[in-house]
């Protein structure tokens, strides 16, 4: 073969110059770390692969890591640290040295030490998430419990219903169970990984029930598909919880010895009968039957939760501990081919291996600080959550100034488009005296910010991941950071010298804070880095199953049916003990008034494979695989009923505005039902939500179930 043929083929030797260099891939984060085969010539990257030998993608990688050249050489990377010197919100910046900028970060946030508390300073966490335990331990070190993520909108609800039930979260266990009850979530658009699972699990006869409104790949390899209208999940586990006591087959055992509260909660179930579960869910009673038979008779059965979509409805938590009762009932709970629980290592992952990532978070006891932001809205949240402030609050916080005024927000990926009425959020921050965002692209919170900082991709420095099976990977950078850009990490290690100097372990920089977090597992850096495609642990840990034994991790030590948290707050709506099925405050059952004007349920930010929230949206590649263009998918039925077309220009409204799209006709969406993509900067749909939409628990927005209408506002062009 001639040196141009595999030149163009892009073949590795030193007759092309190519090489081929391990990374890893960090466009979404964190369960989902994909090994990368980067091809390089004259350092620069040609060509992004899938590692064949990464045990977590086995050469597999999504629409958007394949984008990931894209990702790296977009024209919109923000190249230098910028200073605005236009209006706030104008987008005019002038170029500044990394020195002015973090001198200038450090006397902003100094200021508003002196004169209103270390609270006054919000660190916040978007995307990407390797940089959190800095961030954190940067937050507390200087003295502030207010370090937030986008996990306030994301997971950490799910993981609190989790918490509530069982004390600690476990892990569907896929490999060893016989049924898998995979509730709203789309694993062949968010996870390609753990869709590979199941496709193996299902080859080796697996049952899967898939609870989800929509039709997604995952359904439509279900055993049994329910689709429950938006927001209803509670009821539905609900009547499955009725027909499993009614017919007997719930673990009496592991329910009589292990548990707390089943006598009240046998009695609150005993109205949601399967016909009353389909009257409340629309969910035929026969197929609720036969679900709950499947999943109460298998020898072993675990749920499969999701982050959002169950947890983004006011009543979101109550709903999915009535959905994780159903593994308490069945006694399918921290066992192998349950709900199995593995404490995690690092970045919220179970890696097999002990680090200390806890106590390097942690420098400073929250008790030592001032209440953080939400703490008299979400005292659920403060309780169980893992020690972040509960971001909703921020814009109430910022237009009231109590309990304390807040002065800074110093972001790290953010992107305000994450809140409900997203509009007024942003309106709320011209209260604050300095807004910092450090990104990779120049997005729309950074032209509306103070100081703009250039971070690199995933492919730009290294990071540390650990994956379930015992995988550790410590990644190298493939290329130099373009222009000057640089790592988060490093970022906040040198404002950590301005902010907080006498930190011991930023001190000592980047490599010796990983040796000192992961000194409990043996590993080191000069070791992780021999192997940058990564390696399997010598000794993983394998915890035993059934730890409840000793004592769940609940206040009452027992996997709990009524909750002993939530007792402490019943005077509070929706804080009920027992996991109380409320419809969602905007919908046909709880505002029928509203539902008149708003006939259809609107659904919002279901994934799509190309895109994660709007972190790709402008590249040309991942941009191709969609219309280009915000379009809301409603159900052909409905479509036809409204005279209207795909593509056909509409008016998406909800009582607190509306915005233009275009019409996309599938099947996917259930009729009745409006689901639009989110993170569209020139159709935003979280403009439609009242800031307030929030589950009282968790204080997640309804993001899932709102009412809307749609007309029909332009036709298609031919
Ligand atoms: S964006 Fe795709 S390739 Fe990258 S880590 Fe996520 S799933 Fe893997």
């Amino acid at each position: 073969m001639s040196r141009i043929t595999r030149l163009t083929a892009k073949i590795p030797g030193p007759d092309t110059g190519i090489e081929v260099k391990k990374s890893l891939c960090a466009i979404c984060d964190p369960l989902t770390q994909c090994g990368l085969d980067v091809y390089l010539k004259d350092a620069r990257i040609i060509k992004i692969e899938g590692s064949a030998e990464h045990p977590f993608n086995k050469g597999a990688i999504c629409p958007k890591g394949a984008a990931g050249r894209q990702y790296v050489y977009h024209e919109n990377r923000i190249k230098t640290p910028l200073r605005r010197v236009g209006p706030r919100g104008s987008g005019t910046f002038e170029p500044i040295s990394w020195d002015e900028a973090l001198d200038s970060i450090a006397e902003g946030c100094m200021t508003a030490k002196s004169g209103y508390g270390p609270e006054s300073v919000i660190f916040f966490s978007g995307y990407t998430k390797y940089f959190r335990p800095y961030l954190r331990r940067l937050a507390r070190s200087f003295g502030s419990p207010n370090y937030c993520t986008e996990s306030s909108t994301c997971f950490m609800a799910t993981a609190m219903a989790q918490k509530l039930v069982f004390g600690a979260p476990g892990g569907p266990d896929m490999a060893n169970t016989d049924c898998l009850m995979v509730w709203s979530s789309n694993p062949y658009h968010t996870a390609h990984g753990r869709g590979a699972a199941i496709d193996r699990a299902l080859d080796r006869g697996m049952k899967m029930i898939v609870v989800d409104p929509r039709r997604t790949p995952t359904t439509s390899r279900a055993h049994i598909h329910l689709r429950p209208r938006p927001g209803t999940d509670g009821a539905l586990a609900l009547s499955m919880a009725n027909m499993i006591i009614e017919e007997n087959i719930y673990d009496a055992d592991f329910v009589a010895n292990h548990t707390y509260g089943f006598e009240e909660y046998r009695e609150y179930v005993r109205t949601f009968t399967p016909e009353r579960g389909e009257e409340l869910t629309g969910v035929p009673a026969a197929n609720i039957r036969a679900a709950a038979r499947m999943f109460a008779t298998a020898r072993r059965a675990c749920i499969m939760p999701s982050a959002s979509p169950v947890v983004h409805h006011t009543n979101g938590v109550q709903n999915y501990r009535a959905v994780f009762m159903l593994a308490a009932l069945t006694g399918n709970y921290d066992v192998r081919g349950g709900n199995f629980v593995e404490p995690p290592s690092y970045l919220y992952v179970s890696g097999k291996m002990k680090t200390r990532e806890d106590e390097f978070e942690n420098p400073k006891p929250l008790s030592e600080l001032a209440p953080r932001i939400g703490s008299d809205r979400f005292p659920v949240w403060m309780e169980i959550a893992n020690g972040e402030a509960q971001s909703m609050h921020i814009p109430e916080q910022l237009r009231s100034g109590k309990p304390y005024p807040l002065k800074c927000l110093i972001g790290f990926g953010m992107n305000y488009r994450m809140w409900p009425d997203s509009e007024g959020f942003l309106k709320s921050l011209r209260n604050l005296d300095l807004i910092v965002n450090a990104d990779i692209f120049m997005t729309d919170t950074c032209r509306r910010s103070d100081i703009v900082l250039p971070a690199c991709t995933s492919l730009e420095r290294s990071e540390l991941r650990c994956h379930s099976m015992g995988y550790v990977q410590l990644s190298s950078p493939v290329i130099e950071p373009l222009y000057e850009s640089r790592s988060d990490v490093d970022i906040i290690i040198d404002l950590a010298k301005r902010l907080c100097p006498d930190d011991p372990l930023f001190k000592q920089g980047y490599r010796a804070t990983l040796d000192w977090i992961l000194s409990p597992s043996g590993l080191t850096v000069d070791e992780l880095e021999k192997s940058p495609g990564g390696m399997f642990l010598k000794n993983p840990i394998n915890p035993p199953e059934r730890k409840y034994e000793s004592g769940a991790r609940t206040p009452s030590g027992k996997i709990e049916f009524k909750s002993t948290v939530l007792e402490k707050y019943g005077e509070r709506p929706g804080f009920e003990s027992l996991p109380v099925y409320n419809p969602p405050k905007y919908s046909p059952d709880a505002s029928p008034d509203m539902a008149k004007e708003y006939p259809f349920i609107l659904n919002t930010g279901s994934r799509l494979p190309m895109f994660i929230h709007s972190r790709v949206n402008h590249l040309s590649w991942t941009r191709s695989l969609r219309a280009n263009h915000p379009a809301a998918d409603v159900n052909p039925e409905d479509a036809r009923r409204l005279n209207i077309a795909q593509n056909d220009g509409l008016r998406l409204s909800t009582p607190f505005g509306s915005i233009e799209v275009r019409a996309n006709l599938t099947e996917m969406v259930m009729k009745g039902v409006v689901h639009m993509y989110h993170g569209w900067g020139s159709a935003d749909v979280n403009t439609l939500f009242e800031g307030d939409y929030l589950d009282p628990i968790s204080g997640f927005p309804g993001f899932k179930s709102s009412l809307c209408k749609i007309e029909r506002i332009v036709e298609a062009a031919a």
